[in-house]
């Protein structure tokens, strides 16, 4: 029997560390870096040491960690260094924040608020920010960007994110912390300076997209979906209520809104013969395929493939393409840019442009939905 819990924001989840609204994300985790530096940017932090008092750092006062015989050598700014087993550095003022640069190949800078807890592992330092969620968040947004910068959309950007969050807490369920920073849960380069994205947060606070079930929704987004949108099960098999396929005429202007490919006969018969195709056609004009409106299927003959299928394998732009046989070569003419399943970003942006509400885009995009506060959200325990 499956059952389900109403969360509880003190209760949340036990064991993915989100405890009174804070997140523990880990850092650089595409990289594996030896060393890294510390900086304090603002506020006070504290490390409890090896032995003795506790260290206070201030304002461009530095800490340099480097993995050292399966433990972590620590040397601080007046040259004291001791060896520890794992490191906690803790903000000690509302305002504390640092920055961290990694020795990898191409060193890096980014720049937090929050705790520092650090330990080795074995190929790698394993850096784990602890952080208030909304903090979190706000750095997603940046990170995810824009080409528009307009509050309504920044106010989208942020719901999504905080819904994708909590609906996938238990990717990291065994491991230390509750998300990584990169794009298997999110990309997170850091906080967000951004005025606009910082008070689009805070007038959404705490806000997440729902079901009629009160089930957290799979908040699908894409780039572009060239004026109509994917259902979920032509994608990903499972078929959503809320993720159905809609025209949108936000889009058709926007960035990346068309592009196109070119290549000879040859290759395309290549191509889809390795696909299973046999070779009875006998006029090239019968490879011509027009999409209009989107279809499922690529037909030539009686030969037929999904266009999800060749988008993958040919790594194209998108599966909404028309394929032109043009004399000895194949012109693929496509529109809009990625999967095209749920919320498409460019259609969002000009909505927002229009003088739209963050409401009426999500409800736009994602069909019969509620935005409502993550404390109203069920969550599936499991079997
Ligand atoms: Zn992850
Ligand atoms: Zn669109």
């Amino acid at each position: 029997m499956i059952r389900y819990l109403v969360l509880v924001w003190m209760l949340l989840l036990p064991g993915t560390g989100l405890i009174k609204g804070q997140i523990k994300v880990r850092l650089f985790a595409s990289l594996t870096p030896e060393s890294v530096v510390f900086a304090v940017t603002e506020g006070e932090y504290e490390i409890n040491g090896f032995m003795g008092d506790p260290d206070v750092f201030r304002k461009n006062d530095l800490v340099v960690i480097t993995k050292y015989d399966g433990r972590l050598a620590v040397k601080s700014r007046n040259g004291k260094g001791y060896i520890a087993d794992s490191l906690n550095i803790q903000a000690k003022t509302e305002n504390a924040s640092f920055s961290l640069r990694v020795n990898s190949q191409a060193p890096v800078r980014q720049y937090y608020k929050g705790d520092l807890i650090c330990y080795p592992d074995l190929e790698t330092l394993v850096l784990i920010n602890r952080c208030d969620v909304e903090s979190y968040i706000a750095g997603v947004v940046r990170a995810e960007g824009g080409t528009q910068k307009h509050k309504e959309y920044f106010k989208t950007q942020a719901i999504i994110a905080r819904t994708y969050l909590y609906k996938h807490l238990d990717k990291h369920l065994h491991d230390k912390f509750s998300v990584c920073d990169n794009t298997h849960c999110q990309a997170f380069n850091g906080v967000s300076s951004d005025s606009l994205i910082n008070s689009a947060l805070l007038e959404t606070h705490g806000q997440v997209i729902l079901d009629k079930d009160s089930s957290l929704i799979i908040s699908a987004f894409h780039s572009n979906c060239g004026g109509m949108t994917v259902s979920s099960e032509i994608v990903w098999v499972t078929e959503q209520p809320y993720l159905t396929s809609i025209p949108d005429p936000y889009c058709l202007n926007s960035r990346n809104a068309t592009w196109e490919t070119k290549m000879s006969t040859e290759e395309w018969i290549e191509y889809l013969e390795k696909s299973g195709y046999t070779g009875k056609i006998s006029d090239p004009a019968l490879f011509s395929f027009y999409q209009n409106k989107r279809w499922v299927d690529y037909k030539a003959g009686s030969f037929t493939m999904p266009f999800e299928k060749i988008r993958k394998d040919l790594k194209l732009r998108s599966s909404f393409f028309s394929v032109i046989a043009a004399g000895d070569s194949v012109i693929l003419r496509g529109k809009g840019y990625g999967h095209g399943v749920g919320l498409c970003q460019e259609g969002a942006m000009e909505m927002a442009t229009r003088g739209n509400t963050f409401q009426q885009i999500i409800e736009f995009y994602y069909k019969g939905v509620i935005i409502t506060n993550i404390r109203y959200a069920k969550v599936l325990l499991g079997p």
